[in-house]
């Protein structure tokens, strides 16, 4: 087997015992810093009667109340502040969702400590300081690009601050460079491999040995496909805004489940319906504790993925749980195009627009990229409308759904009462890529 490289050794493959008592430690610590702090969440402590006293260590977490995303909006935007602002020296956001925004704050250390997990994902998949990575998820507020950068820098790699998108720009700089590693969304990397092979490249003439791919779903069989078109091992990685962004989790040579960073990330498995917490191997809700973040440190943020977490040992030698891919989602929420849309917000727009919230969402992946149609229904006086008229009602209610979530949807307005009407709860998404 080939030799295990770590970025941060001692506390990678610390034994279990020791890695849950250094836990134990910070969130005692961590607990006392929020409700010091933080007066949104001393409220939620006090209705639940739980003082900081009464946290001895892990096996206390779940005295704890517990965040939502709602408390997010709520607290918009210093609520959940847990330093100055004078300490803070950044901000990300989740990506272009008005109304449902997150933005999350960082200290300088915050940013160090988020870069290091970064980096062990890239150390995890190869990296060295004669790497060339190549960064091609977005930069700016989005935390995929800052992210994986920083991470690159730590472990000495070339950076190439590509950014997302212009694939001519992405493929010169790749083979201009010799580019080793890959940091993007799977779906561009799958996009990014087509384009090679349309210029003629086989994998054995691109120079990637390794690519870090995620913040959105993906399975099994795209990782084959991306693996076989671009000549490389394709691993996972996951995070969330809320927690710092990418590098949360992290996939090692097994390729089976991410590491989850366990010293600066408590995590737990519930029931989402009921709160409870479910022991290790059970499918349910993921939700983290941030152990070290200063300026915004959630305590049990509900993550609505739904997972399984596994302790097994691993052949890598770290010792840190695993989490499975996630395999879907306990709310509505879809990810199309790497951003996240909630069918509310469209029902949102719809209203304001005018229209009755009969509607649907189509999406579809066609040539690695997600389609995203909007069915709505037409009044009746809009159905008489002239086709010229009809089109500049789809041009318009397209632009006020991109104003809304950040992305482009192709609208479709059709017959009124055409849409089938269900029994129950209505069928508002029809998602066909079967990511999950
Ligand atoms: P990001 O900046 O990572 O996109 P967001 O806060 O916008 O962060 O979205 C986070 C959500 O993206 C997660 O809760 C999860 O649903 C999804 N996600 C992130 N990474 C992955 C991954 N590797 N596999 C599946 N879903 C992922
Ligand atoms: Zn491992």
């Amino acid at each position: 087997m080939e030799e295990q490289r770590y970025y941060q050794k001692e506390i990678e493959t610390m034994p279990v015992d020791e890695l849950k008592k250094l836990q134990s430690e910070k969130l005692v610590k961590q607990v006392k810093h929020v409700y010091e702090n933080v007066p949104y969440y001393r409220a939620l402590m006090d209705e639940k009667g739980v003082k900081p006293e009464d946290i001895h260590g892990i096996e206390d977490l779940h005295l704890l109340p517990f965040l939502t995303k709602s408390d997010l909006r709520d607290a918009y935007p210093y609520g959940l502040l847990a330093v100055p602002l004078e300490d803070c020296v950044r901000i990300q956001s989740t990506s272009g969702t008005t109304g449902r925004r997150v933005v999350a704050f960082y200290t300088q250390k915050d940013v160090d400590l988020w870069e290091d997990c970064c980096a062990r994902a890239i150390v995890a998949a190869g990296g060295t300081k004669q790497d060339v990575c190549q960064v091609a998820y977005g930069y700016g507020l989005f935390t995929g690009g800052p992210g994986l950068n920083g991470g690159s820098h730590r472990v000495g790699c070339l950076t190439l601050p590509m950014s997302s998108g212009n694939t001519e720009r992405q493929i010169q700089f790749m083979t201009d460079l010799n580019a080793t590693i890959l940091c993007c969304t799977p779906s561009y990397a799958a996009y990014l491999g087509e384009s090679l092979v349309e210029k003629g490249y086989k994998p054995e003439d691109i120079p990637l040995k390794a690519g870090i791919f995620g913040a959105e779903p993906w399975t099994e069989e795209m990782r084959q496909g991306i693996e076989k078109t671009l000549g490389i091992k394709a691993y996972d990685i996951y995070g969330l805004t809320e927690t710092s962004g990418p590098g949360v989790a992290f996939e090692c040579c097994e390729q089976s489940g991410m590491h989850i960073n366990e010293d600066h990330f408590l995590a737990e498995i519930i029931d989402p319906d009921t709160g409870e917490v479910l022991p290790e191997g059970s499918k349910g809700e993921l939700v983290f504790t941030s152990l070290d973040k200063e300026a915004f440190p959630l305590l049990r943020y509900r993550t609505r993925d739904i997972c399984v977490l596994s302790r097994k040992p691993c052949s890598c030698g770290r010792t840190h749980i695993k989490m499975s891919k996630p395999m879907g989602r306990s709310d509505d929420m879809l990810i199309i195009r790497g951003v996240n849309v909630f069918p509310s917000q469209i029902e949102t727009v719809l209203l304001n627009e005018g229209y009755q919230p009969n509607y649907q969402i189509v999406v579809d992946r066609v040539n690695n990229t997600d389609t995203f149609d909007v069915n709505v229904e037409m009044s009746p006086e809009q159905f008489s409308d002239t086709v010229s008229g009809v089109t500049a009602l789809e041009k318009s209610l397209a632009g006020a759904l991109k104003t809304m979530l950040g992305i482009n949807p192709t609208v479709h307005l059709v017959a009124p009462k055409s849409i089938t009407r269900s029994e129950g709860k209505a069928v508002r998404i029809i998602d066909k890529r079967k990511l999950i």
